[in-house]
């Protein structure tokens, strides 16, 4: 972090302001006296500095940062991939996942079919909203408990791992036995749900917000770790743009800046990002060629009448399919799924 504090500002002024700065431990601050210009330049863990406090101080000019305001979540402290293992199942590093299911949980036969089907494609997950995310208040809700019930009984029957979105840290007991917490969009930056999360265990999808940065996402998935959760899979799902051809638009090129920048896993979420089931198979591609370590893709084993999001899901037999190519892709590139 650099400091260039104001001219002519007494030199005794600034011997306080330094002192004062490394109170906090691990930081060194170094001092650049010039004719005009004194600049401090601040090294060491400087991710809890507030830098618009900084900016109040009477003698400073201006605060530039120089690392990014996030520690547990940036590649330069930790190089090497994390690798979220859930029950075995590894995502991250040299593993490449998919997750998938209908949006919604509607009912015992509709999951535990799609789970079955999904299986079959060598999905490794299963996902299904029970709890959902709805512009209208009254379009469906979704089944709440229920449909976690449901989700844990196509578990029972496929042993496929399940993951489901939270929306409120009220209802974690009900999560006890999911193993994926999905955070959606909308509550990327949730602070206080965030924070619960933190001080669990659970893997947590985080999804990226509708109109956030990558620096905004990466803070979020801070706020998670910062309480000692390391297990955080990035989830990229398109942004809200000026376009209206697609719900959203995929921001293909997240997807290799926030592996640059983070050493979580990163997945894409083509059926949110694109809004249209035909659009699915060529954004899942284009996200498996920029790097991602996984899909997430909703399957409806009927999309016309699905409950929410029909219009962007694959029947089974698509996902079938688009999995045909996405392996194809991956042995490209020299990888493959697991
Ligand atoms: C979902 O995954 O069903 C969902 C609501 O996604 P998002 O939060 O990305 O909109
Ligand atoms: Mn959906």
């Amino acid at each position: 972090m650099i400091i260039i504090i104001k001219p002519n500002t007494k030199k005794e002024l600034v011997s306080s302001f330094v002192a004062e700065l490394e109170k906090t431990p691990g930081l060194q601050a170094h001092l650049v006296d010039g004719l005009h210009t004194t600049i401090i330049g601040l090294v060491g863990d400087t991710s809890k500095i507030d830098i618009d406090n900084l900016r109040t101080s009477d003698i400073v000019e201006e605060v530039k940062r120089v690392q990014e305001p996030y520690k547990n979540a940036n590649r330069k402290f930790h190089p090497d991939d994390t690798v979220v293992d859930i029950g075995g199942i590894k995502i991250g590093g040299s593993h490449f996942q998919v997750i998938s299911g209908p949006c919604s949980v509607e009912c015992e036969d509709q999951i535990c079919e799609i789970a079955r089907r999904v299986k079959a494609a060598d999905s490794a997950f299963l996902r299904g909203g029970a709890f959902k995310p709805r512009t209208s208040p009254y379009a469906f809700q979704g089944l709440k408990a229920e449909g976690i019930e449901l989700l844990l009984e196509a578990k029972k029957k496929t042993g496929l791992p399940i993951v489901t979105e939270i929306m409120d840290a009220a209802h974690l007991p009900l999560f006890e036995n999911v193993d994926v917490i999905q955070v959606g969009a909308r509550n990327m930056q949730n602070f206080e749900l965030l924070k619960e999360l933190g001080h669990t265990k659970k893997p947590i999808l985080l999804k990226r917000g509708l109109a956030n940065t990558i620096e905004e996402f990466l803070m979020s998935a801070e706020y998670i770790m910062a309480g000692g959760n390391e297990n955080v899979i990035l989830c990229e799902r398109g942004i809200r743009t000026f376009e209206t051809a697609t719900r959203n638009t995929f921001d293909v090129s997240a997807i290799p800046v926030l592996k640059r920048l983070s050493h979580l896993p990163v997945v894409a979420d083509p059926s949110h990002a694109g809004g249209i089931s035909w659009l699915v198979e060529p954004l899942a591609l284009a996200a498996v060629a920029a790097g991602a370590d996984g899909l997430m893709i909703e399957v409806h084993n009927n999309p016309a009448k699905a409950l929410s999001d029909g219009k962007q899901s694959l029947t089974p037999d698509e996902f079938y399919g688009v999995m045909l190519k996405i392996k194809a892709v991956l042995a490209a590139l020299g990888k493959s799924i697991g």
